[in-house]
């Protein structure tokens, strides 16, 4: 029988009313014959309040505890849906992402999805039931429990996708994948297709709608990923492979950055105390004598306590974390000349805001800046390159 894996994100299971209407569209999905495995991400703001609530007693909490802690907001929804579908006479099980047979590496906070043993998920499936699988976690090698950076819930459907042989389709609150965050930029146009490479860069560049390993893991697979509005219209976007003409695909926003400069002879240290915390480099440029970092603090979460040890161990490290964002614009062919560059600096100093870093290849040109100018630059650099 067709299977397909549906995501819900977590503005579509928001509220207990929200829950119902999603089991509804389960129950339809289900009922027009299809094997349906359904992927939850927690409902609303949780994931954001566990945080605080983990800040408020402790600074720099442990990143096994605080994987506890999060991986518990996927558990509510994933309960809580599964019981909405047996209510509207729909047998359903939920399954947390260990029982689902989600294997991941041990980095805490940001973890790899290495294998996916879906024997659980398989047995229920063949019995007729939905099987609702909690996303953003999973387990390591050393039966930890262990969660997949934000929007990892994204991640959890390619690869149990992948791992059925399913379709995967992605519900949020939008109609799929626009040129701009289309609450930012209300010119932003949807677009039908996008290629693995494109949606990539996009989703690495800040634009959350898809999560960067989830389409990384969908390349990988050869998945094609279906966004889709969860209570909107029947519009959606298509990632998949295939190249498309040369085009600027979108403009893509990221905050929550620090950047790092020091001495190039220190490369090796630096990158080890980021590694022992978690953090990714997600720029690297070491011209000459010097070196810069630039990180994304999003899955960070003892930036504090990471920054100090940086200072103790790297004599001359300069880190800037205020109010530090990048503005990015992805597309094809974008090295074939200078005008992207131009049309985003030139944006950014109408608004008097100068340039920290800037980053080009040929699929993303990437400029650092003050995170304050980041939605006015934004409209204004899409204004000038898509319209
Ligand atoms: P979910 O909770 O369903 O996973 P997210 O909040 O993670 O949903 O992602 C959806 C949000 O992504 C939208 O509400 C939108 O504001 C934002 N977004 C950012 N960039 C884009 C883009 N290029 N296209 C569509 N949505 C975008
Ligand atoms: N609940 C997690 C988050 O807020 C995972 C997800 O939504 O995909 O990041
Ligand atoms: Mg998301």
């Amino acid at each position: 029988m067709a299977c397909v894996v549906q995501k819900y994100g977590g503005s579509s299971v928001a509220d207990v009313e929200k829950i119902r209407k999603v089991a509804e569209k389960v129950a339809a999905t289900r009922r027009a014959g299809k094997d349906v495995c359904v992927v939850v991400s927690a409902m609303g703001d949780t994931t954001d309040e566990l945080l605080a609530l983990a800040k408020r007693v402790s600074p720099a909490p442990p990143r096994r505890e605080l994987d506890m802690l999060l991986s518990a907001g996927e558990r509510i929804s994933m309960a809580l849906l599964s019981m909405a579908l047996n209510d509207l006479d729909v047998p359903a099980i939920s399954f947390t992402g260990s029982q689902s047979g989600i294997i991941t590496t041990d980095a805490h906070a940001n973890a790899r999805i290495v294998e996916v043993r879906p024997k659980r998920v398989h047995e229920e499936l063949e019995k007729g039931k939905v099987v609702i699988v909690a996303g953003y976690q999973g387990v390591s090698t050393r039966k930890e429990v262990t969660t997949l950076g934000r929007g990892g819930s994204d991640t959890t459907a390619v690869a149990l996708a992948a791992a059925l042989g399913a379709d995967c389709e992605i519900y949020s609150d939008v109609a799929g994948v626009f040129t701009a965050d289309p609450r930012v930029v209300p010119s932003a146009g949807r677009l039908d297709a996008l290629s693995y490479e494109e949606m990539q860069e996009l989703a690495a560049a800040g634009a959350k709608v898809l999560n960067a390993q989830a389409v990384e893991f969908a390349k990988e697979k050869g998945i094609a990923i279906h966004a889709r509005s969860t209570f909107g219209a029947a519009d959606e976007t298509v990632v998949r492979g295939g190249a498309h003409p040369e085009r600027i695909a979108g403009v893509a926003t990221r905050r929550e950055l620090a950047l790092l400069a020091f001495p190039a002879a220190r490369l090796e240290d630096v990158l080890g105390l980021l590694e022992r915390h978690g953090a990714v480099a997600t720029e690297l440029a070491s011209p000459g004598e010097g070196a810069g970092v630039a990180l994304d603090l999003e899955n960070v979460h003892d930036w504090p306590v990471l920054r100090g040890r940086l200072a103790e161990a790297v004599p001359g490290l300069v880190a800037e974390d205020e109010a530090i964002g990048s503005v990015s614009v992805v597309g094809t062919g974008l090295s074939a000349g200078h005008r992207v560059l131009r049309e985003v600096t030139g944006s950014l100093a109408a608004l008097g805001a100068r340039p920290r870093a800037v980053f080009t290849s040929a699929l993303r040109v990437t400029v650092y800046c003050d995170a304050a100018v980041l939605k006015d630059a934004a409209r204004e650099i899409h204004r000038r390159l898509i319209g």
